[in-house]
């Protein structure tokens, strides 16, 4: 065992220990026979609606027509006919679908946008070591959770939580950059890091790891292959997949997660299809109607979250197509598996310069989704940026679009003009909204 193994398996036996005993649950569950998965992600998915119907007030008024009580026992059949939720009741009721046990120290905000540019805020249950969900995946590409690592993401939460972040993993070492704002320099001092520290894992929103591997290739930079690469936010495209496997000459692999439910499926070593995390939540796949269908029919994504206990989501529609798949997987997990989810929009914006904003755009929002009903950001050929807004019936609303406005202003620096647009609806393109469109044709 080398030094970062013992660091980190002492750490999950004392002050970690709550995520190991997770972590080896995870581990557990994904060799289960399908028969004892299935029941156990069952047993799961009743407690959950359970809890909902004992603990808010939201749900037992949700399901009234079915004469739900706390304790009925469903059948899969009846479970199917459970109304789906979506963003927009979520919105309306936020308020009565938290539990009791929600506070600031057991929670914590999720904050999205979504695929389809609706705000909304629900709330993560922050007593589940959800990270664990990582380190099995890392696993099925060879990577371990002590790994030194890095990421182009959600970071930018300063010194401060850079060193705490460093002192918690040490002597595991995790680079960041941040998707936010990548700019020449930041992706140098990124390159920089990847090649001192030659991470086994690099791992990034697809948008900003394209303009990583654009801007490696311009400048004429290199890095040793790592064990893996992998990129979540959007469709992993096989060109895309290609491109980025001839840049950094190792296998990419695609992860599914979102902003209410965090990660929900990852591909394994196969590329064949993502394994979805069937033991912490229940994926359907459904036609209009919200009936469940069968492996190979295309529809749209529902989840449960098996493991949120202050926000429960049941059946909840992310705004995503998908498929199941049929079959065991060659790679020996029995977690069943769907094909790469379609619907997830790339969000970036690029600014003159060769910088960009991969993130935080879908969250501009976040802090008054009741002020929004929909939105969308869209790049024009020139750079500026047009940020439309179905203005919602918030009080103030106006002034709290503005300043969310304000702040988009802050963050390009001036570099582009902002202007936001009220309108009455947004346009679809091909039957979905987008919520950040580009029309500034890529570098090179
Ligand atoms: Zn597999």
């Amino acid at each position: 065992m080398n030094l970062r193994e013992v660091a980190f398996t002492t750490k999950t036996r004392t002050v970690r220990r709550p995520a190991g005993a997770f972590y080896q649950d995870l581990l557990r569950n994904e060799r289960l026979s399908p028969d004892e998965l299935a029941d156990l992600q069952w047993r799961r998915a009743q407690d959950i609606l359970d809890l909902a119907l004992r603990e808010t007030a939201f749900y037992p008024r949700h399901y009234a027509d079915l004469g739900l009580t706390p304790g009925t026992r469903l059948t899969r059949e009846d479970w199917s006919r459970l109304p789906i939720l979506d963003r927009a009741t979520v919105k309306e009721n936020a308020a009565d679908m938290a539990t009791p046990a929600a506070n600031d120290r057991t929670s914590r905000p999720a904050l999205t946008g979504g695929s389809t540019g609706e705000p909304l805020r629900t709330r993560h249950d922050a007593r589940v070591p959800t990270l664990a969900h990582s380190w099995r995946m890392y696993r099925w590409w060879g990577v371990e959770p002590w790994d030194d690592l890095a990421r182009i993401g959600r970071w930018g939460f300063g010194r401060f939580a850079t060193l705490k972040n460093d002192l918690s993993w040490w002597p595991t070492r995790q680079r960041y950059t941040d998707a936010g704002l990548l700019s020449p320099e930041s992706m140098r001092q990124f390159h920089r890091d990847v090649v001192r520290i030659r991470p086994a894992l690099i791992e990034g929103y697809v948008g900003s790891m394209l303009e990583f591997a654009d801007f490696m290739e311009a400048e004429g930079l290199r890095v040793d292959p790592p064990t893996a690469v992998a990129t979540t936010a959007a469709p992993l495209t096989s060109s895309t997949r290609s491109r980025l496997e001839e840049v950094f000459g190792a296998p990419v692999y695609d992860e599914y997660r979102g902003a209410e439910i965090g990660w929900m499926a990852g591909e394994c070593r196969m590329q064949d299809g993502l394994h979805v995390f069937a033991d912490t939540r229940l994926l359907e796949v459904v036609d209009a109607d919200g009936n469940p269908l069968p492996p190979g029919e295309t529809g749209d994504i529902v989840i449960t979250d098996l493991t949120n206990r202050v926000f429960p989501l049941i059946r909840y529609r992310l705004g995503d197509h998908g498929t199941l798949m049929d079959g065991a997987c060659a790679c020996g997990i029995s977690l069943p598996r769907m094909h790469q989810p379609d619907g997830r929009s790339t969000d970036l914006l690029r600014l003159p310069g060769g910088r960009s904003m991969g993130h935080r755009l879908m969250g501009m929002f976040g802090s008054h989704p009741e002020a929004v009903r929909l939105f969308q950001i869209h790049q024009q050929a020139d750079y500026s940026i047009v940020v439309r807004v179905v203005e919602g019936d918030g009080a103030d609303a106006r002034t709290h679009i503005e300043q969310a406005v304000d702040n988009l202003r802050r963050r390009v620096g001036g570099a582009v003009p902002v202007t936001v647009e009220y309108v009455d609806a947004l346009p679809y393109t091909r039957g979905k909204i987008k919520y950040v469109i580009s029309d500034v044709a890529p570098a090179g």
